[in-house]
């Protein structure tokens, strides 16, 4: 049988599945393996099934002679060396769909929990410090009628448009090319988005265009009542900017479910109550990681079948 090497382990249904098809080899360590490991480990598979934290560049690439496919366990692929793969004839493919929902579920979380201080108010009657009701106690903004930004209007951003119509919001949105016809929004310039948006969810992909998209002069065109909700990729926001404009309050808050260098944090950011931060755990549910397997599932199945695989992101390659 063909060999595959999966660099993490996946839910148990999907990595069964797997193991019928192909000579399946995995990272059993409860750790990410470093580039070299990766290099060491996955030396004669055909298709190397990774995770989005796994750098997938040209010296990985060249250090795996018989690699017919890459095959990313998550939707974004910015991991990976797209061009280079597509030079040396090498398929590419994604998860895209089976994580929207849960995606747009966790953007919602985001929202509640910085907008209505859960978190903050969790902790503070852990400690034993709710006393009594008062007027001004933990104070935060409300959802209900406010304007959503959606920057991206792709498969997610629609699906967390989709959520806001139970809470009578207005919905602006930006987007190059899609259109988000099935909820009433209106499709905007990016900085018209941030003056007059309440709550700015992001969701582009991290490309050379979206890489720091948010910076600086964006933070300045942000109502000081604003909360930003980044559950796309960390480097969309210049991460330095973003500090600052919680630090000086000039945005409400901000609810964070990826970084710019993750998985380390900028040095601060854990110290401030007006930011809520989680560890990439957007499409963490059982039942859409197991789905995610099986999407991969298939495109390994096609790629050891030398077919075009379902969810080629390299269109143009020849198989
Ligand atoms: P998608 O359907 O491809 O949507 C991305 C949208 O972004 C597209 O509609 C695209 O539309 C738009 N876009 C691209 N460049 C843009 C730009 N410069 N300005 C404005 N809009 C732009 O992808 P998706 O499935 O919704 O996923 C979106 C991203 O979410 C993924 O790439 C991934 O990085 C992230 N994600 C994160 C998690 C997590 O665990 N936190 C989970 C899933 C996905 P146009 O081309 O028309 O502009």
């Amino acid at each position: 049988m063909k060999k595959v090497f999966l660099t993490r382990k996946i839910p148990q249904e999907p990595l069964q599945e797997l193991q019928k098809i192909c000579d399946l080899e995995f990272n059993t360590l409860d750790r990410n393996l470093t580039q070299d490991e990766i290099i060491r480990q996955a030396k004669d598979c055909e298709v190397l099934f990774c995770l989005l934290s796994d750098k997938i560049d040209k010296r990985v690439i060249d250090a795996l002679p018989k690699l017919k496919g890459i095959v990313n366990y998550a939707v974004g692929y910015n991991n990976i060396d797209i061009e280079y793969a597509t030079i040396k004839n090498i398929a590419v493919t994604n998860t895209p769909g089976v994580l929207t929902e849960t995606t747009a579920d966790l953007a919602w979380a985001l929202i509640f929990a910085i907008a209505r201080r859960v978190v903050e108010a969790d902790k503070f009657t852990r400690s034993g410090k709710f006393v009594g009701w008062a007027p001004e106690l933990l104070l935060g903004g409300d959802i209900y009628g406010k304007t959503l930004g959606i920057v991206g209007a792709g498969r997610i951003g629609k699906a967390v448009a989709k959520r806001a119509s139970g809470f009578g919001m207005k919905i602006l949105y930006t987007s190059r090319s899609s259109r988000m016809s099935e909820v009433n929004s209106e499709r905007v310039e990016l900085d018209f988005l941030l003056e007059n948006s309440d709550f700015i969810s992001l969701h582009v992909p991290l490309t050379n265009e979206t890489r720091h998209l948010i910076a600086k002069r964006e933070f300045e065109l942000m109502k000081s009542t604003a909360y930003l909700i980044n559950t796309a990729r960390g480097a969309v926001i210049n991460e330095f900017d973003l500090l600052n404009a919680l630090r000086t309050k000039q945005i409400a808050g901000a609810g964070l479910d990826v970084y710019e260098a993750e998985p380390k944090l900028i040095e601060g950011l854990t110290e401030l109550s007006n930011v809520v931060l989680l560890p990439h755990v957007g499409s963490g549910t059982l039942e859409t990681r197991s789905a995610m397997g099986f999407i991969c599932l298939k495109n390994i199945q096609a790629i050891l079948d030398g077919k075009l695989p379902p969810n080629l992101v390299n269109i143009g390659i020849k198989i």
